[in-house]
């Protein structure tokens, strides 16, 4: 993809929205940890139905690590593979008290280390919490990226190290949430919306959907042809 193309596309999804951030419920970075550790292969809908009720009880390393794996279990039951992700988030807990002071650690090789947190996590927080223009690639940017044309890759780290490399450093901050909603609401997986799509043109998918076509109505003459036809039958 031509560099100015890449551009254009950016500047497009930034004039759409000019502040995009996530969809996860949270006031604080350990309510954001904690709800994107749970966003793993479950919907945001899910975690934030599981939070908006785990939170007022508990939202503290101190206090959730006192719920206990299975007193927390009750709070993120809607979220799936809750039983596992229910020991990591005890876990993380217990490792931000024992070796954080209970604060979020702001180096990606710390946030890594704990249980439940992988890459795209560790960047998702890196981003929000401590602003560095990490790109996190999760199954819509990945998506996006390679119908696109803006970061084709194989894997999601190949995704990410050609968009931090692509992105112009204007728009490297946002260009997780941006191309995350886009993935999410327009270039769905199956049936993308691509006549609705305000980067269609500059957008290189060869297989872009078409617009339906309208339906037809029915119009008065072929009311009647029909009418005259059925006349037709009866008389024979
Ligand atoms: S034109 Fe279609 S394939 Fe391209 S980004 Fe838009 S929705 Fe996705």
């Amino acid at each position: 993809m031509h560099p100015a193309t890449r551009t254009a596309i950016f500047r497009r999804l930034k004039a759409a929205n000019p502040a995009p951030t996530t969809e996860l419920l949270h006031d604080s970075p350990f309510e954001l940890l904690v709800a994107v550790m749970l966003s793993a292969h479950t919907t945001d809908k899910s975690v934030n139905g599981a939070t908006r009720i785990l939170f007022p009880v508990a939202n503290t390393p101190h206090a959730i690590a006192a719920l206990g794996v299975e007193g927390v279990k009750d709070y993120i039951r809607a979220v799936g593979l809750y039983n596992t992700k229910a020991k990591n988030l005890i876990a993380l807990c217990q490792r931000l008290l024992d070796l954080h002071g209970g604060e979020v650690p702001g180096d990606r090789a710390a946030l890594e280390e704990l249980p439940g947190v992988g890459r795209k996590t560790a960047s998702i927080i890196l981003n929000m919490v401590f602003g560095e223009a990490e790109i996190a690639v999760d199954t819509h940017i990945f998506r996006v990226a390679n119908r696109t044309g803006l970061a084709p890759g194989g894997n999601p780290r190949a995704v990410e190290d050609a968009l931090v490399r692509a992105t112009p450093a204007e728009y490297r901050k946002d260009a997780h949430h941006w191309l995350l909603l886009h993935g999410r609401y327009v270039c769905t997986a199956r049936s993308p919306a691509c006549p609705a799509c305000l980067i269609r043109d500059l957008c290189e998918y060869k297989q872009k959907t078409r617009p339906k076509p309208a339906v037809k109505k029915k119009g008065v003459g072929e009311r009647v042809r029909r009418a005259a036809r059925r006349a037709g039958r009866s008389a024979g």
